[in-house]
């Protein structure tokens, strides 16, 4: 049978080699005499089964039925699919409660808060028409997710009390879930609003960057002064009690990136449950990274991985979310076909009542995609999400990673070729290395037999 091969990715790990098949997500262990078959063979376009040699036939039948070689002409290219974006339900809202902010951070997207708008708070009532569209738009999903966001959201409490009243009626009378979180910047937690998130069970996100010299550099308030005493002042109430998850987001600027493992444990001590880094984004050129940051990053996200390993054989789970997400991910064979879920059933509201396809993308007028009296427009949304997409799909088709990044964050690639003019693909490096990094844990944790620890990281990925 004449066959040919179906896209792989080989690497080397502890002990042996994994195979991952790039369309389906699969990830099998091969030994050293598969391996060997596979560099003497997979260097032909095509084969004819019958022609190999006994000894290799075997091996390559196996790796045929793994679905790694396939039929000529049997094998089918991956397209994008074509989404009916009218048909897909309203799943996940980011409402912009407060196009304002008490902190001036270094690396603010949103212009201080307000997205390069006049500063503004959403009216109360347009906070509860929103949630209101986004049950009513939300068609057969159980669960929708409301993400409570600003700017700061504290300093909009009427908007933020009358969205979770609005989002616990309607799960009583519509019977949905509504999961709702909100993200802080934690320094205007106070006994009331601490006890009003614990008791309606709201899982907050409290972006902290750290030590206090780091906090501080990238988190200054409107006078200059750091805030890491006041947030942290305020964290010991937020935690106790916690009836929900409580979070540090961390953001990084490169010459930071030598640090965080040190910033990973400090929020570790303070008491978080789980901690999430991300790099910055570029908003400012002097943001971007040179080849040893960009090392540095690696290397802190290798080490916290390592450590992750161990405990994670000890079955403790260290809540170092980056990896779960990905362990995760892979343990499911999960691919993705769009990046995100940006415009598909992930839409935010800004305080005016527009629709956006991203959060990070408001105040952006050609990312608006309707408003609440109107509803977003499937249309708008497709050519927003068409003009985030365009250039990048010749390279992505023949990325090995493609079926786990499917070209990365649209507001990170609008930044960099955008506004900054830089050329597509600068980051895939590090994406690919990172996903690499996930993929040798991964295979690890299976050869130690976590596979009990690996079912239960599957049970957080949202669908
Ligand atoms: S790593 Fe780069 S080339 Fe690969 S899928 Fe992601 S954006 Fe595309
Ligand atoms: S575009 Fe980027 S920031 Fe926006 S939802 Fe997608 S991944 Fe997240």
């Amino acid at each position: 049978m004449l066959c040919e091969w179906i896209d792989h990715q080989l690497f080397a790990v502890k002990d042996g080699a994994v195979l991952f098949g790039v369309d389906q997500g699969s990830l099998f262990f091969i030994d050293e005499l598969t391996r060997d078959a596979l560099s003497r063979w997979n260097i032909r376009p095509t084969l004819e089964l019958d022609d190999v040699p006994m000894a290799d036939r075997e091996i390559l039948e196996g790796l045929r039925d793994a679905r790694f070689l396939a039929p000529s002409g049997a094998r089918h290219r991956l397209e994008t699919p074509e989404f009916d974006i009218a048909a897909i339900p309203l799943s996940t809202m980011v409402l912009e409660v407060a196009q304002d902010c008490n902190l001036a951070c270094s690396y603010c997207y949103a212009q201080g808060g307000s997205y390069g708008r006049a500063v503004r708070l959403l009216e109360p009532e347009t906070a509860r028409q929103a949630v209101r569209k986004l049950v009513d738009d939300s068609g057969d999903k159980e669960t929708v997710t409301l993400v409570i966001f600003g700017g700061e959201p504290l300093l909009n409490m009427a908007a933020v009390t009358a969205a979770v009243e609005e989002a616990h009626n309607l799960s009583r009378e519509k019977g949905k879930r509504v999961f709702v979180s909100l993200t802080t910047n934690g320094t205007l937690l106070n006994p009331d609003i601490i006890e009003f998130l614990h008791q309606k069970r709201i899982a907050v996100a409290v972006s902290l960057d750290g030590p206090a010299d780091l906090h501080d550099a990238n988190r200054p308030d409107l006078n200059g002064y750091g805030s890491y005493t006041t947030i942290t002042g305020n964290l010991t109430g937020l935690l106790q009690g916690a009836t929900a998850a409580v979070a540090a987001r961390v953001t990084l600027t490169p010459e930071q990136w030598p640090r965080i493992e040190e910033v990973f444990f400090h929020l570790l001590e303070l008491g978080f449950h789980e901690v999430g880094i991300a790099p910055v984004s570029p908003v400012r050129r002097e943001l971007l990274p040179n080849a040893e940051q960009e090392e540095a990053l690696l290397q802190g996200f290798s080490a916290l991985s390592r450590i992750f390993l161990k405990a994670a054989q000890a079955n403790r789970l260290l809540p170092f979310t980056n990896l779960i997400d990905l362990l995760a991910r892979l343990h499911l064979g999960q691919t993705k076909s769009v990046s995100c879920g940006a415009g598909y059933g992930y839409l935010a509201v800004d305080t005016e009542g527009g629709f956006y396809v991203c959060h990070r993308l408001v105040g952006d007028e050609s990312f608006r995609v309707g408003t609440l009296d109107e509803g977003a427009d499937p249309a708008e949304i497709r050519r927003a999400l068409d003009s985030l997409t365009c250039g990048k799909q010749e390279m992505c088709s023949s990325c090995w990673a493609r079926t786990l990044c499917s070209g990365g964050c649209h507001y990170e690639n609008h930044l960099r070729e955008n506004q900054l003019g830089l050329a597509p693909g600068g980051s895939c490096d590090f994406i690919r290395r990172w996903f690499q990094l996930g993929i040798e844990v991964y295979a690890e944790l299976r050869r130690s037999g976590a596979d009990e620890f690996l079912q239960r990281l599957g049970k957080r990925v949202k669908c």
